[in-house]
């Protein structure tokens, strides 16, 4: 595994400067957004840096008892905030859509008993032989791919 394929597992939003970039621990460097956090073998250009998210509970609360290739996954554009318009308006602050502009829509794609949204799942197909290890709805959730592995928050239906 290289450094940049570590980045589309980074998180785009600058204001998370804790998990903008790579970074390395111990025998690892990991690499988050929130909801993916995948583990490689340490490598020598990503530093290890001292304000970074805790990692040791992170990981699923059980093992897995089905392992699901990663599917196709069409992943919606963003909708404009019906609020504010997508004028990421300065003055005031919008809540709906946090300032963003824009709206994420939801696309959930079940893998076995849990569900995922679309956008986390589809970056982890560009991992080789990527495979997502579900035991129940809740997770989170193995990822396993050649050369490292990871978690994956499911997404919570509302039932
Ligand atoms: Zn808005």
């Amino acid at each position: 595994m290289k450094v940049t394929d570590l980045l589309p597992f980074c998180s785009k939003r600058e204001r998370i400067a804790d998990i903008a970039s790579p970074w390395s621990a111990g025998e690892f460097t990991f690499a988050t957004n929130g909801v993916v956090l995948i583990r490689v073998p340490r490598l020598a250009e990503v530093l290890e840096r001292t304000r970074v998210p805790e990692t040791t509970k992170a990981w699923p609360r059980e093992e897995a008892t089905e392992w699901h290739p990663v599917p196709d996954c069409e992943v919606p554009e963003d909708l404009l905030c019906p609020e504010c318009k997508g004028s990421k308006r300065r003055t005031t602050h919008c809540f709906k859509c946090n300032n963003e502009g824009k709206m994420e829509v939801s696309s959930v794609i079940m893998l076995g008993p849990a569900g995922f949204q679309a956008r986390y799942l589809k970056p982890l197909s560009a991992l080789p032989n990527c495979q997502v290890g579900t035991f129940d709805e809740r997770g989170p959730v193995w990822i396993r791919f050649d050369g490292g592995d990871g978690v994956i928050s499911t997404c919570h239906l509302n039932r």
